[in-house]
């Protein structure tokens, strides 16, 4: 039996689509861009391949044409035009891409193409101006040809193709915008400083200049005349300007970039005065595509600690801004890092919750993070001042990391973390601490307490020092919990200098522990009864040294733990 073709209404598959694609209208904006930008890119890589055609890469652009009284809002390209047959095939089919057809017919090894980044690839975007516009224009002449044509839709019945004029190949897509409605103001799009906010920042990395006539307020040049005093005159000018700064950073060799110039794109971008720490430059190519410029920034945002904070990468496709915090590409340890992802393989229209689930963005996320980790290594052996200003900013944070889910990430973080040293009197790494380790030291220490000095004075510490042993003063609530989660270290078990058994004891010092035990068992019951039901039990101890007492927890919870959950319970911040 024959197959029946499906019907559908256009109209609604068309609202269907556009509403469960889109979140936002104002992206319609980007999306007209980038096929602006896709239909020059075609143009330059067709005058590679043929030298006749005497097109300069330089005289390609984007031109925006707000225009208040017609209510339409214009964008325009001078780049490889459609032919009739095009319209028909390219706007006529929802969800075909005459883009995604042009880059699978490029050859892999095609040299021309090299410098050739078209964005479309779904067909899809086009219809976005529908979120905005009742009706649609688009006036197109193809490259050499001397016919024009004009597309129509409103969307709702079928499209009109006539024949038209057009002095120039290009094509100009003239949006009818909407008529506002109770929440949705369509009339920002016809204003310059709402569309130079969009452009920027959406499409502040296309290749192309994007070009729109702003106001300018500003001094009338003094007359020749003009006396001292005279008041300076302002005026209001119009100008043409290029509203995008083109290349992306990121996009540029590593070599060719200076220190200035990603410390200046850091603060611009993320907003903060100070200079970042450390810049990661990184790309991919082969399975997954992608570039990445990474920053570690110097000190702890404002709001770091609070919900309000969100962690994230911006996350680009050939330039385009698809997502501002994607959060999938940096695990919670890292969550301070700033930085953009740019990578082809990723669609516009791709939505949060795919992305979520998304193989390559994981590939992505795994790399970073490697590559985060090995820069952080790299500034703590070459620069220890750098690393502990570092330290101070986001250690509490990687401390977190190695507590969370089940000290999953404690591989990862273990040699990140610092300690104070009892023997160094600064910080130390584990590593440094196990290099320093004398061969008979069965356990790497730790004391927990406020500062290292009143650690000093503690009746436990005494006795490992004595020994020559090395201890990791621990000075934060979290500390104790890190211990436990990182459990040991090449072996060596990580051991509190609160515990009984922190010094391993021969059989003759237990021998003469018992003896102590039963020779001060009457003044044991005296204290006991002393302090009633303020201890557990009274007993003798073997972690004293010259001190005469001090007060252990009861059980595998120590008496920082305890400290730490009844401020947690009492509401206080962590
Ligand atoms: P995509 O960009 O993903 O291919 P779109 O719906 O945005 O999908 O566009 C559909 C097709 O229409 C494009 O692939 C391209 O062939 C054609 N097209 C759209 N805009 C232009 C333009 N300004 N110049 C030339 N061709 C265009
Ligand atoms: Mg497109």
């Amino acid at each position: 039996m024959a197959k029946k073709q499906f019907k559908a209404e256009s109209k609604r598959l068309l609202d269907l689509m556009i509403n469960s694609i889109y979140t936002h209208k104002e992206i319609f904006l980007r999306e007209l861009i980038s096929n602006a930008s896709d239909a020059e890119d075609k143009l330059a890589y067709k005058s590679l391949t043929d030298d006749s055609m005497g097109v300069s890469r330089a005289d390609l652009k984007i031109t925006i044409v707000p225009d208040k009284e017609k209510r339409t809002l214009t964008v325009s390209d001078n780049g490889i035009g459609m032919t009739r047959e095009d319209l028909e095939s390219n706007l006529g089919t929802i969800a075909h891409s005459g883009s995604g057809q042009f880059k699978a017919g490029l050859a892999q090894d095609d040299k021309a193409a090299e410098d050739i980044d078209v964005i479309g690839q779904f067909g899809v975007g086009f219809y976005s101006a529908f979120m905005v516009a009742d009706a649609v224009t688009v006036i197109t002449r193809a490259w050499g040809s001397d016919e024009a044509w004009m597309w129509q839709s409103d969307g709702a019945d079928g499209y009109t193709i006539t024949a038209c004029e057009k002095e120039h190949p290009g094509t100009d897509i003239i949006m009818h915008l909407k008529a506002n409605a109770d929440e949705e103001n369509y009339d920002q799009y016809l204003e310059t400083f709402k569309l130079q906010e969009l452009i920027k920042k959406y499409s502040d990395y296309i290749r192309y200049p994007i070009t729109m006539e702003v106001e300018d307020y500003r001094q009338k040049p003094k007359p020749a005349d003009a006396g001292e005093d005279d008041k300076p005159e302002w005026e209001t000018v119009k100008e043409w300007k290029t509203i995008n700064s083109q290349i992306p950073l990121w996009q540029r060799q590593k070599s060719k970039v200076k220190p200035e110039e990603y410390n200046a794109f850091y603060k611009e971008k993320f907003g903060d005065w100070q200079d970042p720490l450390a810049v990661i430059h990184t790309s991919a190519e082969g399975a997954v595509t992608y570039k990445a410029m990474l920053y570690i920034p110097a000190q702890t945002p404002y709001d770091f600690y609070t919900r309000e904070y969100q962690k994230g990468l911006q996350l680009y496709s050939s330039g385009v801004m698809i997502m501002d915090k994607c959060a999938d590409l940096l695990p919670d340890c890292f969550r301070f890092v700033k930085g953009v992802v740019d990578s082809p393989d990723f669609s516009l229209n791709i939505s949060r919750e795919i992305l979520q689930h998304d193989r390559q963005l994981k590939v992505i996320a795994t790399a970073l993070e490697k590559k985060i980790k090995s820069e952080l290594l790299k500034m703590q052996k070459d620069d220890k001042e750098k690393y502990e200003k570092f330290w101070h900013a986001f250690g509490t944070q990687l401390k977190y990391g190695v507590v969370a889910d089940y000290g999953a990430k404690k591989d990862l973080l273990q040699d990140l973390l610092l300690f104070w040293s009892s023997k160094e009197n600064t910080y130390t790494t584990l590593a440094a601490y196990q290099d320093r380790m004398p061969e008979d030291q069965k356990f790497v220490y730790y004391a927990c307490g406020e500062d290292p000095e009143k650690i000093a004075k503690l009746p436990q510490v005494e006795r490992i020092l004595d020994k020559g042993y090395e201890i990791l003063y621990c000075t934060e609530d979290v500390d104790d919990f890190v211990m436990k989660a990182l459990a040991e270290l090449n072996g060596k078990q990580f051991k509190s200098v609160a515990d009984e058994d922190a010094l391993p004891q021969t059989e003759e010092e237990k021998k003469a522990a018992q003896e102590k035990a039963e020779a001060g068992k009457p003044v044991l019951e005296a204290v006991k009864e002393a302090l009633g039901d303020q201890v557990k039990e009274v007993r003798i101890s073997s972690i004293l040294k010259s001190g005469a007492c001090c007060l252990t927890a009861d059980g595998p919870v120590s008496l920082e733990m305890e400290k730490y959950m009844n401020k947690v319970e009492g509401g206080q911040h962590m």
